[in-house]
C-alpha cells in the first residue's frame, strides 16, 4: 500500500485543513516509521525536508491528530507515539524490555470494544487496550542468556 506525498496532501485538504509541506512531510515519516514518537518524526521529516523547526512540528502533529488524519497512542510511562493507521480502533502491544510497539487488530473492530458491567451513567466511546509483553528478540536474548548460564555451570 504504497502512499505518495500528493495523496497526503489531498487527505488533508478533505480534513479541512491546509495542506503544507511540513504537514505532508509528517505523514511521510509516519508512513516510513509507524509508532514514532516527536523525536523519531522530527529526524524523518529532516531526511524528508533538509530542515524543519521542532515548534512546526509539533503543531503539524497536533493539527493532524485533531483531524484524527494520525493517531496518537501514549501507553503508559512512554512518550505519545503517532501513526497513519487511523480509524479501524486496532489496538498496541508494547514490549517491557526495548519498547517496541506492534499493532494487534481489534476483534470488534470498532471502539468501545469491552463492555464494563455497569456504565455509571456515562456514554462510552472508547476503551483504552494496551496490551504489555516481552517481544520474539527479547524473549530470545533472555532464554540464550539462561542457556550459556546453564552450559558454564555444568
Ligand atoms: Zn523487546
Ligand atoms: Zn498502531
Ligand atoms: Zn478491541
Amino acid at each position: 500500500m504504497e502512499k505518495s506525498k500528493p495523496q497526503y496532501a489531498s487527505q488533508i485538504k478533505s480534513a479541512g485543513i491546509r495542506s503544507t509541506i511540513i504537514r505532508t512531510a509528517v505523514m511521510a515519516a509516519l508512513e516510513d516509521h509507524p509508532h514514532s514518537d516527536t523525536e523519531t518524526v522530527m529526524q524523518g521529516v529532516r531526511e524528508h525536508l533538509g530542515s524543519a523547526s521542532p515548534q512546526a512540528i509539533y503543531n503539524a502533529l497536533a493539527s493532524l491528530a485533531s483531524k484524527g488524519l494520525i493517531r496518537r497512542i501514549e501507553p503508559a510511562g512512554k512518550n505519545a507515539l503517532y501513526e497513519l493507521r487511523v480509524g479501524d480502533n486496532h489496538h498496541h502491544i508494547v514490549c517491557r524490555s526495548c519498547g517496541l510497539v506492534r499493532d494487534i487488530p481489534c476483534i470488534v473492530g470498532r471502539a468501545p470494544c469491552l463492555s464494563p458491567s455497569e456504565t455509571a451513567g456515562y456514554i462510552l466511546d472508547e476503551a483504552e487496550i494496551t496490551f504489555w509483553g516481552t517481544c520474539q528478540d527479547c524473549a530470545d536474548k533472555a532464554k540464550n542468556s539462561v542457556d550459556d548460564f546453564s552450559a558454564a555451570s555444568s
